[in-house]
């Protein structure tokens, strides 16, 4: 068990959002590892394994936005313990003095984000729905408050490092590394054939079903790319991705002096989970050690063509303001759609760019503005998605 720097875990309460998801489970075992207490579990439905966590966790709150018909059942195992409604999650993130790790899958994720900002807590944000989404708020957040922003996304936490004691102006260009997917390789004839089950089934990385989808569109990473924008204020044409299918090098930096940097090793979220959560303190704890004669490596550029969601990413991002809220919201139902068998998976960035046509960018004025654009969008997708059912 590693050792917390005098006086560190009692001033700040950890939240875990959406602890029951891959980020979840994950953050509170690094919490386990380290000693440090969980003050809040949230989670979207009642579901056995909340109720897991919720019985190994005696002292923590539980929050769920929706228990259906098992509230009752959680309140007599849980008593005072359980906090119901979407509200619940927010105030959650709000609590003072905490380190918020949201770990929510989906655009849910913003409103417990700006939570978190205005309550000037630090947030470890894996729910990169929250920038793609509302980067104008979250940035704003920022500004009028004094909260803490800081990446669990692996190719981030790998950016974040490399440029700690550097300045903003010396950086030329990053590069984010993307495993490239399932299918790797495959051209657009192929690809017209793809299941939800291959889809499902990821090389490197084991996450939910939604980001799995996006990773093998890309659309996984042309939402990195606009995270990137937004959590480090460099412009497009200074973020690069390279394809790297062995996920050991989790992202590089380049300064204008030649020098790159990059951020090595095996692929694990409780390492970025762990840093954002102890930083600028690195604990000690048990990992397999990374050997560089066993490690190889390979790099390629992204095949544009037959994955276009790399490309609709950078034009929404280039678009700005609500742009890219539209970008998730109609790639969200495009895969509810792929998962359910209704379209196929190159309908997706089809799906996507439809809807982004016909959408104007602007300024978002505020979270309900927000809210209802990707309301808009989401119609506008069901439409084009039934319009290609087959
Ligand atoms: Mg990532």
């Amino acid at each position: 068990m590693g050792h917390l720097p005098l006086g560190w875990s009692a001033l700040k309460h950890l939240i875990v959002l959406g602890a029951t998801g891959s980020i979840g489970r994950q953050t509170i075992e690094v919490a386990r590892r380290i000693g440090l207490p969980i003050h809040t579990i949230a989670a979207r439905s009642a579901s056995d394994v909340l109720l897991e966590l919720a019985m190994s966790l005696p002292d923590a709150r539980v929050c769920v936005v929706d228990p259906a018909d098992r509230q009752d059942e959680f309140r007599a195992v849980l008593g005072e313990r359980l906090h119901l409604g979407k509200g619940s999650i927010t105030e959650a993130a709000a609590t003072p003095d905490s380190t918020v790790v949201n770990g929510i899958v989906g655009a849910e994720g913003l409103a417990p984000t700006l939570a978190a900002l205005y309550a000037d807590n630090r947030l470890a944000l894996a729910n990169k729905e929250s920038l793609v989404a509302g980067g104008p708020l979250v940035l704003q957040a920022l500004h009028e408050r004094d909260g803490e922003l800081v990446p669990i996304d692996s190719e981030h936490s790998a950016i974040w490092q490399c440029l700690q004691g550097e300045r903003h102006g010396d950086v030329s260009r990053v590069i984010l590394t993307a495993s490239g997917g399932p299918f790797l390789g495959w051209n657009v004839d192929e690809l017209e054939a793809v299941t939800p089950a291959q889809a499902l089934d990821h090389p490197t990385w084991s996450m939910g079903p939604r980001i799995s989808v996006d990773s093998a569109t890309l659309m996984n990473k042309a939402f990195e790319v606009i995270e990137a924008h937004y959590l480090f204020g460099f412009t497009y044409d200074r973020i690069d991705v390279v394809i790297h299918p062995q996920s050991l090098v989790h992202s590089f930096v380049e300064f204008a002096d030649g020098v790159v940097k990059a951020e090595v090793g095996r692929p694990d979220m409780r390492k970025p989970i762990q840093y954002a959560i102890t930083t600028p303190s690195r604990l000690g704890t048990e990992f397999q050690p990374f050997d560089p004669v066993e490690a190889e490596w390979t790099f390629a550029y992204p095949d544009r063509e037959a994955f276009p969601s790399l490309e609709l990413g950078y034009a929404a991002g280039r678009s700005g303001g609500t742009a890219t809220a539209v970008l998730n919201a109609a790639d969200e139902v495009a895969v509810e759609s792929f998962l359910g068998g209704r379209i196929g998976f190159t309908d997706i960035p089809r799906v996507v760019e439809r809807v982004l046509d016909r959408h104007e960018a602007r300024r978002p004025l505020g979270l309900e503005d927000l809210m209802a654009v990707d309301a808009e969008a989401r119609a506008h997708a069901r439409e084009v998605c039934a319009s290609l059912e087959r």
